[in-house]
């Protein structure tokens, strides 16, 4: 059995694009083909260790920062 409490929660509501400042809400068709990363740098990182790295960034501007390196597959054959 398990019991509720009221709680506020926060959600994400709106997402800005880190490169071109994109402003999309939730539920615009871009809002779900952001592309948020949120990576904890380790021991072996350029950047920190222990740092967080965090990007929001749209569909256009991933395209045009990884177009060559992306893989694209159907759904099923992904794995
Ligand atoms: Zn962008």
């Amino acid at each position: 059995m398990k019991k509720y409490k009221e709680a506020s929660v926060k959600v994400v509501s709106e997402l800005i694009c880190d490169r071109c400042g994109l402003h999309v809400v939730k539920g615009d068709d871009e809002y779900s083909e952001f592309i948020c990363i949120e990576h904890y740098c380790g021991y072996g990182s350029i950047l920190e260790d222990g740092k967080l790295m965090c990007i929001d960034i749209c569909q256009h501007c991933f395209v045009d920062s990884f177009n060559e390196n992306l893989r694209l597959s159907e759904l099923s054959q992904s794995h």
